[in-house]
């Protein structure tokens, strides 16, 4: 089977609509998603966004937080431009309909929160459930879009390129590398949809699951760093996977975050026996940037052996409490916890990743006509290191930037005939029964990603790692083969190339600097290594 369209968006996150509400304007756009359209990391988000809103903070503040927090590797034309267009995208997001908190009191200033490495109040949220109230608004204005549709539980497996079809013949001449689309997996009817398009964006958001332990939703498997990866697309930054400091450590919760917000608003990281630690570490202390502050609970846990450290909020009033982490408070309680009352059981978990496709000022790839948006694509705006709330941010102007820059590509493009690609064929391959091979390896990687590229690293570790994944994709090679495709067997592929991907660009930068820190070069080597680390097919 066979769609066309002029903008397929692979991933309704928070990218992948703003760029749908863009390109809606000029063409056609088709939406997959692979599960459930809400089920993306920006449903997730709790803390908010950052933006310049308040008369006392300014763009400049805003760009060197953002620069500090960037370890020397942020791209300085690309932070400017980012936190200068942000304040107008949060004004149509409130046009929109965005229901942002505001200040008691006057119910009219919107509530600036507070959040580690920003030196001002400037963090826009919806209590501590903004990502939700986003996703929610965009979503509605994308369904109300006569020229949008969605395709749920829909996995785009792989991207048609240009030199694809000249390898079969298709198209006879070498030309100027281009995406014309992606064969996507219909999960439903188990069938493979060629979507033929002008403009494909990746916006299939970040790889937490590529790690034992993560904040991230089971979508984020890095499909799309993997997708571009093969079809030719240079990745950067991918050993910069930022932990978040504080996961909710309870049996029973797979990977419940507790917001940054809570210790901007003076949670306390207390060791089991309730002593304060982070000023042993830092001068911010506890709003110490996200790294320091996920190192120093690594060193603590490895010092005395136990499994979590404490957040305690509960010398603010309850009530303030409740009111400003409706969400948290909640879903502790459930396990039992009473933040008004007691510490929060917590540890560090893969949170964010700075790396991904590598993109101009548009959101354009290498390649022609493919864009990579979003979580996926390394900007130039987080460098080494993401400071907190800049990555709904960065989406929405990414969103924005690239679909303008491809209304006027489709536009030029838009009278040339399509190609016609082969229709995906699965071979000789049948069903397996052997699922076990994919659930051992996806546990094996995730296993060996904590505990050899986790938080701290070292040549060895690495090493080891490497040699691990080698033999995983070998077998998976085997397996993806002699198989026919499903969601798992999919996203493991994906899951080792992504985990390939970090392991070689940690193994290549001989430095330690923001979120990569390796026991073999202690510290960081401006002299050599203060630039991307960039690698490709
Ligand atoms: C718990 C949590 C809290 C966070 N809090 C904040 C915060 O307060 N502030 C902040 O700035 N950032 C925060 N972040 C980070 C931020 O939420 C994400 O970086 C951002 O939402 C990513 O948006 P996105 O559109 O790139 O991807 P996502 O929102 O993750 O969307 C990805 C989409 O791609 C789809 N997809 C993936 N692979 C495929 C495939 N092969 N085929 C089809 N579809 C596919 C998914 O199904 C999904 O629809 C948080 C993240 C988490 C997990």
């Amino acid at each position: 089977m066979e769609i066309k369209t002029d903008y397929l968006i692979i991933g309704s996150g928070i990218a992948g609509l703003r760029f749908a509400l863009q390109a809606a304007k000029t063409g056609t756009v088709a939406i997959v998603t692979k599960k459930e359209r809400m089920e993306t990391s920006t449903n997730y988000a709790q803390g908010g966004i950052a933006s310049v809103i308040d008369p006392d903070d300014s763009l400049e503040l805003h760009k060197k937080d953002t620069l500090e927090s960037g370890g020397g590797l942020c791209n300085e034309d690309i932070v400017k431009m980012v936190v200068t267009e942000g304040p107008e995208r949060i004004r149509e997001l409130i046009s929109m309909g965005v229901n942002f908190s505001r200040r008691e009191g006057d119910g009219e200033s919107l509530d600036l929160g507070m959040e580690g490495g920003h030196s001002k109040r400037r963090i826009l949220h919806t209590k501590d459930r903004t990502g939700q109230e986003l996703e929610e608004v965009l979503l509605r204005h994308t369904e109300e879009d006569k020229n949008i549709t969605f395709y749920e539980n829909h996995m785009a497996i792989d991207l048609i390129t240009q030199s694809k079809m000249i390898k079969r013949g298709i198209i006879a001449s070498e030309s100027r590398e281009t995406c014309w689309g992606a064969y996507v997996l219909d999960a439903a009817r188990n069938r493979v949809i060629t979507f033929l398009a002008r403009i494909t964006v990746l916006a299939t958001g970040g790889a937490g699951k590529v790690y034992l332990y993560t904040s991230n939703p089971d979508i984020a498997s890095g499909d799309g760093v993997a997708m571009g990866y093969r079809a030719g697309v240079k990745v950067a930054n991918m050993e910069f996977v930022q932990f978040h400091p504080t996961c909710l450590y309870h049996p029973l919760a797979k990977n419940f975050l507790i917001s940054e917000a809570v210790r901007g608003e003076g949670g306390i990281l207390l060791d089991s026996r309730g002593n304060p630690f982070m000023e042993k570490y830092h001068p911010l202390k506890d709003l110490a940037f996200r790294d320091i502050v996920a190192r120093s609970i690594d060193l603590e846990l490895k010092k005395s052996g136990e499994e979590c450290v404490y957040l305690d909020i509960s010398h603010r009033k309850a009530s303030f409490i409740k009111e400003r982490f409706p969400h948290i408070y909640g879903t502790c309680l459930e396990y039992q916890i009473d933040i008004t009352s007691e510490p929060i059981p917590v540890v560090p978990a893969a949170h964010y990743m700075c790396g991904g496709l590598l993109t101009d000022n548009t959101g354009l790839t290498n390649i022609h006509n493919l864009y990579g948006i979003g979580e996926v694509a390394c900007t130039g705006l987080h460098g080494a290191n993401r400071l907190a709330s800049n990555s709904l941010l960065e989406a929405l102007v990414f969103g924005k930037r690239a679909a303008d820059r491809a209304s006027h590509d489709f536009e030029d493009n838009r009278h040339i005939p399509l190609p016609k690609p082969p229709i995906w064929d699965p071979g000789t391959a049948t069903d397996s029964e052997d699922l076990v091979v994919v659930t051992h390896n996806w546990d094996e990687i995730r296993r060996f990603m904590w505990n050899y590229v986790g938080i701290v690293r070292t040549n060895k570790r690495l090493t080891r790692a490497r040699s691990r994944v080698e033999i995983i994709q070998q077998e998976i090679k085997e397996y993806y083969w002699n198989f026919n495709v499903t969601r798992d067997l999919l996203e493991l592929r994906n899951l080792a190339q992504v985990a390939e991907l970090i392991i070689a660009c940690a193994l290549l930068r001989k430095e330690s600097r923001g979120l990569n820190y390796n026991l073999d070069y202690p510290s960081q080597d401006d002299e050599h290594w203060k630039r991307d680390t960039v690698i490709w097919i």
